[in-house]
């Protein structure tokens, strides 16, 4: 490509940018951490590369992100010496919605349509982040070249629907970023100024891994030969002056590798919204050192909301591993199985190889002993919690909890404690297995649940009619995941599970006589609904009603029916 082209932004880039730019306008400055973030990911991916090709790297591996300002044109730079972009890249990453897909999005958009408007938190979850340069400037400008490329690239907007794309030349690898700003109005901050940059800078990023670096207006001592004195050896001229200077903005600490008494709650939830991406406070936060035959750092967060993706299979996962504090890789799947994939952290494990590949990883001892541990720790926190707090967490991301049930099995006892349902007895609140076991009727063998889209048709259920009759108590079991859940989990402490809704409930025998005295009207019904039920009998298992509809024993319940038709199967 040689000649300068123009494209069109998709039509959902140009309706979140204009969202961005005013939903976001009273918290103008966090376009300088959304930056960041970017260079700091692209540094990674640079050093993860890096590993396996270290030729294309070698000439620029002294890692870093640069900040400069310039108050004549009004101009915000950021320079990164990560991995950069192909054309293609450009062109795939910036001006389409990254990572999360269109669907989701627009999804997420109607939702929130009827309300104040799209929320921080929500387009922090979209990965949005580039877009936020809009926010306070009216052209940006990127300039991009990935290693082994001859040519850079250069993508500029206005923001305003369109954007073009051109080779440029470029003398190193990497990204940089620059915002032509808008007039700041008035109450607003100067993003020309370096202080308020470095404030910036030292609140959102200050546990970047990378050096931020800013050439900054410093003023330092004279040295002392080149002071003028007088003839009493007193200075007569100025003993300081003002210099330009490169200062590291960022303390760089890794704070997972500090004691947890010397991390403070501030520097936590600055930390878990970098990590996470997010904009909201960690919900709950685990960090510890393990100590043993291998010693390892953990820092994990329990976010406070569900991502809306959460089930998502291109949802990255959240947890990043490092070795003696060099990043070695995110969106580590194996540090934790599937469904604890919302949770956020990082582990720093000094004995790990630092070359490790991936494909290694799985079979590594340490790493399977690693998952091992933080699955338990995960759990023991979950145990531990308050009940009110722990509903709060459950109400979020219970599902997760629940996918693990049939996918881990060394844990499905341990999961299955912490499930809770409301049932016939419970009104508004949940009860645990355990308890639903504690309160089981002196003549009752097992568990009973029903299952369906909501509380009210359950409770209400002719199918509950004999259960209520002798007062057992019925879980309702109101999420498609149950259906998973009741299918893998056919006991807990020796109880069976047992539809409420299929084959025979087997609470009083149907006498034979009974059943000759029905024939002729049962074979009557059969002949009627012969392409309709498989089946019709004698029950004692409606009091009020007439009749109902049932699942064999080992049939689908008819929830289940209804979800795998409206998925397709
Ligand atoms: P996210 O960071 O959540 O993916 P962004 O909108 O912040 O979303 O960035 C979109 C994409 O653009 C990134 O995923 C990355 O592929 C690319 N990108 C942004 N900034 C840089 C950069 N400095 N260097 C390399 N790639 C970048
Ligand atoms: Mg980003």
């Amino acid at each position: 490509m040689a000649e300068k082209e123009t494209r069109q932004f998709k039509t959902e880039v140009q309706q979140l940018l204009h969202l961005i730019i005013h939903s976001l306008y009273s918290n103008q400055e966090i376009f300088i951490r959304e930056l960041i973030s970017n260079a700091s990911d692209a540094i990674d991916k640079a050093r993860f590369k890096e590993q396996t090709e270290p030729d294309l790297f070698a000439d620029d591996n002294d890692y870093h992100i640069r900040l400069a300002v310039d108050k004549e044109a009004k101009t915000f730079t950021i320079t990164d010496n990560g991995i950069g972009m192909t054309f293609d890249e450009v062109n795939d990453n910036i001006g389409t919605i990254a990572q999360s897909g269109t669907a989701a999005f627009m999804e997420a958009l109607e939702k929130s349509k009827n309300e104040t408007g799209l929320s921080p938190e929500l387009i922090g979850q979209f990965g949005v982040g580039f877009y936020s340069a809009f926010i306070v400037a009216d052209k940006v400008r990127l300039d991009t070249r990935a290693p082994g490329q001859e040519k850079g690239v250069r993508w500029e907007s206005d923001g305003q629907g369109e954007y073009t794309l051109e080779e440029i030349d470029m003398e190193k690898r990497g990204t940089r970023i620059t915002l032509f700003l808008k007039d700041p109005e008035e109450g607003d901050q100067d993003f020309t100024e370096e202080y308020i940059i470095r404030n910036i800078v030292k609140k959102h990023s200050d546990f970047v891994t990378y050096p931020i670096i800013m050439n900054v207006e410093t003023s330092e001592p004279i040295p002392e030969n080149e002071i003028i004195k007088d003839k009493d050896g007193k200075p007569i001229g100025e003993t300081y002056r003002t210099v330009r200077k490169d200062e590291t903005l960022n303390s760089m600490k890794a704070i997972w590798a500090k004691s947890r008494d010397d991390v403070t709650e501030d520097e936590h939830k600055e930390f878990y919204k970098h990590i996470s991406h997010n904009w909201d406070d960690p919900f709950e936060i685990i960090h510890k050192k393990f100590e043993g035959v291998t010693e390892y750092d953990v820092l994990m967060y329990l976010p406070s909301k569900a991502p809306f993706d959460m089930f998502r299979p291109e949802r990255k996962h959240g947890m990043q591993l490092y070795c003696k504090r060099v990043f070695i890789m995110d969106d580590c799947k194996e540090l934790l199985p599937e469904y604890l994939g919302f949770v956020q952290g990082v582990v720093d494990a000094p004995d790990l190889n630092l070359n490790v590949s991936r494909e290694i990883l799985q079979e590594d001892r340490l790493v399977r002993n690693i998952r091992k541990n933080l699955v338990k720790q995960i759990f023991s926190v979950l145990e531990g919690m308050e009940d009110e707090k722990y509903i709060e967490f459950y109400e979020e991301f219970g599902q997760a909890l629940k996918a693990g049930i049939p996918t881990d099995f060394d844990n499905k006892e341990r999961l299955a404690s912490l499930l809770r349902y409301k049932t016939t007895k419970s009104g508004d609140k949940y009860v645990t297995l355990d308890q639903y076991i504690e309160n089981m009727k002196e003549d009752q063998k097992e568990i009973y649940y029903i299952t369906g889209e909501n509380l009210a048709s359950l409770v209400n259920s002719p199918l509950l009619e004999a259960l209520k009759a002798k007062d057992y108590e019925v879980l309702l079991m109101v999420d498609p995941i149950d259906e998973w859940v009741t299918q893998s989990l056919p006991e807990y402490k020796e109880k069976k599970l047992k539809s409420a809704e299929k084959g025979d409930l087997d609470l009083e025998k149907v006498d034979d006589e009974k059943k000759n005295e029905y024939s002729s009207l049962l074979s009557f019904l059969k002949g009627k609904l012969e392409s309709k039920v498989k089946d019709v009998v004698v029950s004692n298992r409606l009091k009020d009603s007439v009749s109902c509809l049932t699942g064999d024993e080992w049939a689908m319940s008819a929830y289940m029916e209804k979800i795998l038709k409206a998925s397709g199967q």
